[in-house]
């Protein structure tokens, strides 16, 4: 359950940046492959928000996509034809595969691994 303090983390830097306004939205984004999950964030917020100026604030979650890209030639590998299966087989398949401009095998994961806060709405 590490959702719990990287809500906590996020709680502090809210409030770092509402400068003593109430917080009312909160916007994040979660990436696939960031195992972080979204409902357990909002359970723990609601602890962890009471009593605090972001309590009752909304979250906005928005999921960011795999993303894979060929360490050779640069070209981003087509991973959406995977999107539902877990992060370990998204990446898998997409090595197994290999690039589909040079046929390398060397892909790495540039987008969809980061969980943060973009920004957020005060009173
Ligand atoms: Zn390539």
């Amino acid at each position: 359950m590490h959702e719990m303090p990287v809500t906590q983390g996020l709680i502090n830097m809210a409030l770092e940046h509402a400068q003593g306004r109430r917080i009312t939205d909160i916007y994040l984004q979660v990436g696939q492959f960031a195992a972080i999950v979204p409902d357990s964030v909002q359970v723990f917020f609601g602890y962890l928000s009471q009593g605090t100026l972001a309590e009752g604030a909304q979250l906005h979650f928005e999921i960011i996509p795999v993303e894979m890209t060929c360490l050779d030639c640069n070209t981003k590998a087509d991973v959406s034809e995977w999107q539902h299966e877990r992060p370990q087989t998204i990446m898998a398949n997409a090595i197994t595969r290999g690039c589909a401009h040079c046929g390398s095998k060397k892909l790495r994961v540039t987008n969809g691994v980061s969980f943060g806060m973009v920004s957020l709405n005060v009173e």
